[in-house]
């Protein structure tokens, strides 16, 4: 009998890892996140609960590092199949894998430095991988497109459907036979909203037997009811155009980022906005990322594709600025005009933007606009509470720029969008046991309740549990 393990994601959000057991004992890893759950992470993210070696092939469903950032420890410690998954989400992860290299790279420097100053007494931290390991992993990925079966195996295909939720993001179908019948499992990976910028709306898949759901944002409602068009003009408008301020918008580097630049170039070219407002775009993975939108653009929903047969670029256009070094940091420090600055990373936790908030968060006529959710005691959390001082740098700040939030651009559905999905691919499925995943407990919680009023069969896994699919 098939077994479907859940390794990671069970009543947490990140460090999603899901093992699919066939009767015949063949073994596809959905996904394999890094976990960030508090405690030490380097133990957390280095222990497997089976041996990489058994695995016989990973499906990666998208590029976020919840999703795809432990897979060189994988690699390292033995396994030695393919990863599949699709174009984009190879292009995405090449750069964030990359990019999570690097800061373990730098984490270890900088403790290593404290501790010989004797101003660390913490253990020496060290990374769970570097570049090599990445290169190795990227050397092991094969490319796949949507909706079209992979036959990985006698009587094993896997179906990538869009997910809508990032760039190449997928759902995944895992069909298979057992008794001679076949039975198809299904996880959503994470999905998206239907209307995003630049991004797909999501394909429910069909046919299901099983469904793997995840409830991020289960018992949670959008407050926005603006197009991101509306709420991006009227910040410009109160913020750059009513008055000589800054808008600072702090966004994730992969979609976030790009949906937020693609808006306001539409709002330039059709003229919603007077043209020469300096837009600084300061975030090296979102540079590399935007490249990879503009490359992939076949992927992207008809909005997109439809402007790109009518302008040359996505994000090309004379008011950006992308900032790649302490030259270009020069050009922004030195502009006294009121300006658009869209920095990672969205919660405010690190990246650039930090630099950004010690820099403008006393100026009155500064308005950040916090554009995706934010975990509790992040600083993006704290200014959204209402916090009158922030401490930057080891020094308090009172706060004196104005606060502002969207979920506008959100990048997963709200309680409604989940079940929605959820009613579209019940209405073609003959669906058994629903696992609800990839959540905090509450919002699962509250998700599986629905599912059940209306006539569900909902099962919420723990983290390490093994369910037999019978
Ligand atoms: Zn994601």
């Amino acid at each position: 009998m098939a077994t479907i393990g859940f390794h990671g994601a069970a009543r947490q959000v990140t460090g999603s890892m899901y093992l699919f057991t066939t009767d015949g004992g063949y073994k596809i890893l959905v996904d394999c996140g890094l976990s960030y759950e508090e405690g030490d992470q380097i133990q957390q993210n280095s222990y497997f609960p089976f041996d990489p070696e058994d695995i016989d092939i990973v499906v990666l469903t998208h590029a976020h590092l919840d999703h795809s950032g432990n897979l060189p420890t994988l690699i390292n410690q033995g396994f030695e199949g393919q990863i599949l998954c699709t174009e984009p989400t190879a292009a995405l992860t090449d750069i964030l894998l990359s990019d999570s290299a690097n800061i373990q790279g730098l984490k270890q420097k900088i403790q290593g430095k404290k501790r010989k100053k004797g101003k660390s007494s913490e253990n020496n931290y060290i990374r769970l991988y570097g570049h090599k390991q990445v290169m190795d992993t990227m050397d092991r990925i094969i490319t796949w497109p949507f909706n079209i079966q992979f036959e990985i195996h006698k009587g094993l295909s896997v179906v990538f459907k869009e997910a809508g939720h990032i760039l190449g993001a997928s759902s995944v179908e895992i069909h298979y036979t057992e008794n001679k019948k076949s039975k198809v499992i299904g996880f959503t990976g994470d999905l998206g909203n239907k209307g995003s910028k630049i991004i797909v709306d999501p394909t429910p898949m069909s046919n299901l037997n099983y469904l793997v759901m995840e409830s991020t944002y289960g018992g949670r409602y959008r407050n926005e009811f603006r197009r991101g068009e509306e709420v991006i003009e009227s910040y410009i408008r109160a913020t750059c155009i009513d008055q000589p301020g800054r808008l600072i918008i702090p966004a994730f580097s992969v979609g976030r980022t790009q949906a937020i630049l693609f808006v306001i170039h539409k709002l330039f070219e059709e003229g919603k906005i007077p043209r020469g407002i300096r837009v600084f775009a300061d975030s090296k993975m979102g540079m590399f990322s935007s490249g990879i939108h503009q490359r992939y653009s076949e992927y992207l929903n008809s909005e997109a594709r439809d402007f790109l047969t009518d302008h040359d670029s996505l994000f090309r256009y004379p008011e950006l600025f992308f900032i790649e070094d302490d030259d270009d940091r020069k050009i922004l420090e030195n502009h006294y005009e009121p300006c658009i600055i869209v920095s990672s990373a969205g919660m405010m936790e690190g990246g650039r933007i930090r630099e950004h908030v010690t820099n403008n968060i006393q100026n009155p006529a500064c308005t950040f606009l916090i554009a995706g959710f934010c975990a509790p005691g992040t600083l993006g959390d704290q200014l959204l509470k209402g916090n009158s001082d922030v401490y930057m740098k080891g020094k308090s700040k009172t706060v004196y720029a104005k606060i502002a939030s969207t979920d506008a651009f959100s990048g997963h559905p709200d309680h409604n969008g989940l079940i929605e999905y959820f009613a579209q691919v019940r209405k073609n499925s003959a669906l058994e046991t629903i696992f609800i995943t990839h959540g905090e407990e509450d919002s699962m919680n509250f998700l599986k309740e629905h599912l059940e009023r209306e006539g569900a069969k909902v099962t919420m896994p723990v983290k390490g549990e093994e369910i037999q699919l019978r």
